[in-house]
């Protein structure tokens, strides 16, 4: 019971990453809720008017009086996508409309008419509970019984009890299905990184594979976009004669080797840099920020590792090394194939430059 209710599938960095993810998921709804909630509580100038019988102006600044906070928040609300700040606002404005319909209340005849206020309250704060964290909806929810009890010193609800003694089993269920839908969530979200990371990823090496390529070479894709500023050069490596390794020792000492192969390249690339198993026995590493030299002495320093690692058998690489110039990738890749190529018909193992053809 206590793990359902604290379930500890997620570390603390993740909890914050699957609630900016849970926020971005329901925000249109939540938003849009909460607006309809605050032009509600304005169109209830029409039934005063119709308690009162006559056009009821002084009810006008009562009831519009909610118009410059939504503003407010709608302003924030179109600039700002931090999960944490949006849930505060949000709730913050519900609450001003739990006090703006308190003061309209106050000036009716019959201030029972706020019970009805009330319990439309709660749907918007079980629509915000959509969108942001549990924790923070418990919590933030529950001044709605504050504000009954603080707004009866001065209403003196006929009623009082009862409305309290509603307002809570309401907020109890609310919570729990709150809870129920973000462990459901929690769930479908360690699921979607699972398959996301398995789709850019290669089984065998654990290196990406080349559907990352499109996520960081096409900046509106992705936060880590690579683009031409960076001075990205690329490197492509093919093992030399692996066919005949497998055809000797088998296709799983190929296997080792690739994975061997694999270790060495990322022994020697830096944090920023992207290795991936392009296909077959083929990696393709993408250096960001470096010079030529710095890209030629890397791809070397690979090569030299590789043909250094020990495997049975030993093997070697041919690398083709080119400058990605943006936009298409393309062009980047057949000029190190070139390279790689030319290495390839001039002795193998060995770096060639696209350049230098
Ligand atoms: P070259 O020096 O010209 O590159 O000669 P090569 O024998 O390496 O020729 P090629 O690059 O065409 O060889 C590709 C071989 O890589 C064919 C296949 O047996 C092997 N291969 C591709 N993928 C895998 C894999 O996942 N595992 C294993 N063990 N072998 C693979
Ligand atoms: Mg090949
Ligand atoms: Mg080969």
């Amino acid at each position: 019971m206590f793990t359902w209710f604290f379930p500890s599938k997620l570390n603390s960095n993740e909890w914050s990453k699957f609630y900016q993810t849970k926020y971005e998921y329901h925000k249109n709804a939540y938003h849009w809720i909460v607006v309809l909630i605050c032009l509600a509580e304005v169109s209830y100038f029409v039934s005063d008017c119709q308690t009162f019988g006559y056009i009821a102006w002084h009810m006008l600044i009562p009831r519009c009086a909610i118009i410059p906070l939504l503003s407010a928040y709608e302003f924030y609300w179109r600039r700002h996508d931090n999960y944490f700040w949006n849930t505060i606002f949000g709730f913050l404005l519900m609450h001003a409309c739990m006090w703006c319909t308190i003061w309209a209340v106050y000036n009716l005849p019959d201030r029972n008419f706020v019970r009805e206020g009330f319990i439309v309250m709660h749907f918007g704060f079980l629509a915000l509970g959509l969108a942001v964290p549990y924790y923070m909806s418990t919590m933030l929810h529950a001044i709605i019984l504050l504000d009954i009890i603080l707004s009866n010193q001065f209403m003196h609800y006929e009623y009082y009890t009862m409305m309290v003694s509603l307002a809570v089993p309401i907020y109890i269920g609310t919570v729990l299905l709150q809870k129920i839908l973000e462990n459901n969530y929690v769930d479908h979200y360690i699921d979607h990184k699972k398959l996301e990371e398995l789709s850019i990823h290669d089984q065998l090496t654990k290196v990406y594979n080349r559907n990352i390529l499109h996520s960081i070479l096409v900046p509106q894709t992705n936060k880590l976009a690579l683009t031409e500023e960076k001075s990205i050069w690329f490197l492509l490596m093919d093992i030399d004669f692996f066919k005949k390794v497998n055809d000797t020792y088998g296709h799983e000492s190929g296997d080792q080797i690739l994975t061997t192969i694999a270790q060495c390249i990322q022994a020697n690339v830096r944090e920023q840099d992207f290795c991936l198993r392009w296909g077959g026995e083929e990696f393709v590493i993408i250096l960001q920020n470096i010079t030529r030299d710095e890209a030629l002495s890397t791809a070397e320093r690979i090569r030299r590792a590789v043909e250094q690692s020990g495997a049975k058998p030993p093997v070697t690489v041919s690398v083709g090394v080119s400058h990605y110039q943006g936009h298409d990738y393309h062009q980047a890749i057949n000029d190190a194939d070139k390279a790689m190529y030319y290495a390839k018909h001039n002795g193998r193992n060995q770096v060639v430059c696209y350049d230098k053809i």
